[in-house]
């Protein structure tokens, strides 16, 4: 049986990754932060297994790989976060909430809460330190990869995955004919660890 709760090998930074359909990542770091949220479907497992490691309520930001619905469902877990993800995918989730979620229940639920979501670049900024925001689309118009420079680990959602394959690229909100120049971009960047969205 696949592990539902693991940590990763980076030396200093404590990184764990919990299999929820798609993988949730939680940087804990001094500000703790949680890429994807995984699926609803999913959310026992989250529920059992995070707050062995940290309590939900100290999650700050939660930073989205994408929208789509099995990286998102369990948001409404984290009460004192911030969300983030990248701009176009905002835009696309607002002109047609369940186009950019392929879910229609996930995409009201987002829709309907308080939550804002703000444009993933604004970290670079405002920080925790040493995140960098790549945009990949591809997968998805407002596909992300986020990479911490201090562990030298990319976040690569669904833009690819381990031994180099790619994500799917037909979906309402793909951007078929970019995949192939976000995938190079990557190969520009100096990272050690993939964590990607799923483990195919
Ligand atoms: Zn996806």
């Amino acid at each position: 049986m696949q592990r539902k709760l693991s940590r990763l090998q980076t030396g200093e930074t404590e990184i764990w990754k919990f299999d929820c359909d798609s993988n949730v990542y939680l940087l804990n770091i001094d500000e703790p932060v949680v890429i994807d949220t995984g699926n609803r479907s999913n959310r026992d497992i989250l529920k059992t297994f995070f707050p062995k490691v940290l309590p939900f309520e100290k999650v700050k930001k939660v930073m989205f790989t994408h929208l789509h619905f099995d990286h998102i469902g369990n948001f409404d877990l984290f009460p004192n976060a911030e969300f983030f993800a990248g701009k176009a995918e905002i835009e696309d989730f607002r002109k047609d909430p369940s186009g950019a979620v392929l879910k229609e229940e996930i995409a009201q639920k987002l829709k309907g809460s308080e939550i804002v979501l703000k444009d993933a670049k604004l970290i670079e900024q405002r920080g925790p330190e040493g995140f960098r925001v790549i945009e990949t689309p591809g997968h998805t118009r407002g596909s992300i990869c986020i990479l911490y420079e201090p562990a030298k680990v990319i976040f690569s959602g669904d833009t690819f995955f381990r031994r180099g394959k790619m994500g799917r690229t037909d979906l309402p909100t793909s951007a078929p004919e970019k995949m192939q120049a976000s995938f190079e971009k990557m190969l520009d960047y100096n990272y050690k660890v993939i964590c990607p969205g799923h483990d195919y």
